[in-house]
């Protein structure tokens, strides 16, 4: 299958997750995530009219999207991956949303960034649901205090992100954060992956992103 017909197919299937619960597809966005991904299928995505990418680290991101941003001016990157406060400066410059918002000093490290360069990302703030040791994300208990936080410091703060725990039914998790956020008044919801987006949309997700779906195995 190319690229091409792989993002159709995925336009199928969200609508086809969508339409029974009375949502409208155009209220899911799309994120093709392109990750270590060859430039030629990042091409074949382009050329096949989608705009909408992630990536999960800003020095690869940096290199490949700088180019493609200034032939594309309509291309919305999201920063889907970890975040190091040392590169909040170049996130700020080059993202157009961060999912991946998870601890006190960088909130104010991306203060910092967003008043220097004048540019205020909405962001997501993303939530360790399966409270799992190795995984980044706030802690469901902590997350009022760090909302908070967030706004108090002036980050604007849209929504929830999560990657459920591999060996959890992940739909248990989309159900966890879209009752996070509705109790904080939060719309967007980031949560769904190739194998799990059509659990996700039911559940409320704003965001999908689908990765090897759209261009085949990521090379190792
Ligand atoms: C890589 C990645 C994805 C995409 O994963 P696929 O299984 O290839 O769809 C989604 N979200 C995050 C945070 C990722 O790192």
């Amino acid at each position: 299958m190319s690229v091409a017909e792989n993002l159709k197919t995925i336009r199928t299937r969200i609508a086809a997750a969508a339409n029974p619960w009375g949502r409208a597809p155009e209220d899911i966005s799309f994120i093709a995530v392109s990750k270590m991904q060859p430039p030629e299928r990042i091409q074949d995505a382009l050329s096949a009219g989608h705009r909408i990418f992630g990536e999960n680290r800003v020095y690869d991101a940096k290199e490949r999207w700088i180019p493609l941003k200034s032939q594309y001016p309509d291309i919305q990157l999201h920063l889907i991956g970890p975040l190091q406060t040392n590169k909040a400066k170049d996130a700020v410059a080059l993202f157009d949303m961060i999912h991946t918002v998870d601890r006190e000093n960088l909130v104010n490290e991306l203060v910092k960034e967003m008043k220097k360069q004048n540019r205020f990302l909405p962001c997501l703030i993303q939530v360790n649901t399966g409270a799992e040791e190795q995984k980044s994300g706030i802690i469901p208990d902590d997350l009022v205090a760090f909302l908070k936080f967030c706004r108090a410091g002036g980050v604007d703060i849209q929504g929830l992100m999560c990657i459920p725990p591999v060996d959890d039914p992940p739909a248990l998790h989309f159900a966890l954060l879209q009752k996070l956020a509705k109790e904080q008044g939060l719309y967007h919801l980031s949560m769904g992956m190739s194998d799990d987006f059509e659990k996700a949309i039911p559940l409320g997700a704003t965001f999908i992103r689908v990765g090897s779906a759209v261009f085949g195995q990521r090379p190792s």
